[in-house]
C-alpha cells in the first residue's frame, strides 16, 4: 500500500491508473477504523481494481463546540487495517493541504443538509459535501462508496453527484452492528463500559420500531413515541431526535406505508451516537 500525503501526488496516482485503464474505487473516512469502514473497503475491491481510502479528519464538518480536536486518530493501527485489507492507496493529507491559507469555497445541498442531523449540526453537511466533492476531483473514482450508518450523508452525497453531473457512481453499503446491535463508530471509542452498555437503547429502540411496525403500527407519531420511551428509560441516554421521514426527502412522513427511513441521534452521556433503519411498510 501506497501512503499518499498531496494532493499534487494522490492527483498523479490516480491519473496513472486511468491511463492504465483500472477502475478506481474509493472510501473517504476520518480514520479510527472499525468493521464497518472494512466492509466498505471490500466492496470496493470486489467492484474495482484500484481502491483508495482517505483519511482524513475534516474540520469544516465538525461545529465549534463538537469534538474535532479529540477525534480518535491512530494511524498506525488504520494503516495495518488497510494493508491487511489489500487497500492499494492511503490518501492522508494535512489540513493545509485540503484547505490552504484563503480557502473560501463551499457547497451547500439545499434542503437535504437542513434536516435530521442537519437541525442539530448546523453546517455539517456543507463540511462534509465540499471535503468529499473535493476529494472526488482529487482521486477521481468511478465508485465511491458510503454506509448506510450515515443515511443522511449517502443522500446528500448521492444529489450532489447527480446535480453537479459528476462521473462517480455512489454506492451505498449497509450499516455493519456490533453482535449485540450497536451500529459500528469510530464514536463508540469515547463510551465508558456504563455508556457502552447503555448505548443499546439506541438499536433496541428501532428493533422495537420494526417489531411494532410489523405488527400494524401505521401511526409515525405513535412509533416515534414508543422509540423515544424505549430510549428514554435508559439513564444515561438524552434523546437529540427521533423522526420517521420519507428516504428520498427526508421530510416527516404522514403515515408509515411503503419505505420509511426511522433514524435517531441520542447523547449518551456526553458522547451523540445516530443509528437509523429502514422499514419497508
Ligand atoms: P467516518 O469515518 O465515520 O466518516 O465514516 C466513513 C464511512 O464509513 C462513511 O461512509 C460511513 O457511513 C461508513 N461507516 C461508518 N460506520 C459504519 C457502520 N457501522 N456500518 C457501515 N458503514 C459505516
Amino acid at each position: 500500500m501506497i501512503t499518499v500525503r498531496t494532493v499534487a501526488d494522490m492527483k498523479r496516482l490516480a491519473r496513472a491508473w486511468r491511463a492504465d485503464k483500472k477502475r478506481i474505487g474509493f472510501v473517504p473516512t476520518m480514520g479510527y477504523l472499525h468493521k464497518g469502514h472494512l466492509s466498505l473497503v471490500r466492496e470496493s475491491k470486489k467492484r474495482t481494481d484500484v481502491t483508495v481510502v482517505s483519511i482524513f479528519v475534516n474540520p469544516a464538518q465538525f461545529g465549534p463546540n463538537e469534538d474535532f480536536k479529540k477525534y480518535p486518530r491512530d494511524l498506525a493501527q488504520d494503516s495495518a487495517y488497510l494493508e491487511g485489507a489489500g487497500v492499494d492507496a492511503l490518501f492522508y493529507p494535512g489540513t493545509a493541504e485540503i484547505y490552504p491559507p484563503g480557502y473560501r469555497t463551499y457547497v451547500e445541498v439545499e434542503g437535504l443538509g437542513d434536516r435530521l442531523c442537519g437541525k442539530s449540526r448546523p453546517g455539517h453537511f456543507r463540511g462534509v459535501a465540499t471535503v468529499v466533492l473535493k476529494l472526488f476531483d482529487i482521486v477521481g473514482p468511478d465508485q465511491a462508496f458510503f454506509g448506510a450508518k450515515d443515511a443522511q450523508q449517502v443522500l446528500i452525497i448521492k444529489r450532489m453527484a447527480g446535480d453537479l453531473d459528476l462521473d462517480v457512481e455512489v454506492v451505498t453499503c449497509p450499516l455493519v452492528r456490533e453482535p449485540d446491535g450497536l451500529a459500528l463508530s469510530s464514536r463508540n471509542a469515547y463510551l465508558g463500559p456504563e455508556e457502552r452498555k447503555a448505548a443499546l437503547a439506541l438499536s433496541a429502540s428501532l428493533r422495537w420500531a420494526e417489531k411494532a411496525a410489523g405488527a400494524g403500527e401505521r401511526d409515525p407519531a405513535r412509533l416515534v413515541a414508543g422509540i423515544r420511551s424505549v430510549l428514554e428509560a435508559e439513564p444515561l441516554a438524552r434523546v437529540d431526535y427521533v423522526e420517521a421521514v420519507d428516504p428520498e426527502t427526508l421530510e416527516p412522513v404522514a403515515e408509515l406505508r411503503g419505505g420509511v427511513l426511522v433514524a435517531l441521534a441520542v447523547f449518551i452521556g456526553p458522547t451523540r451516537l445516530i443509528d437509523n433503519i429502514r422499514l419497508n411498510v
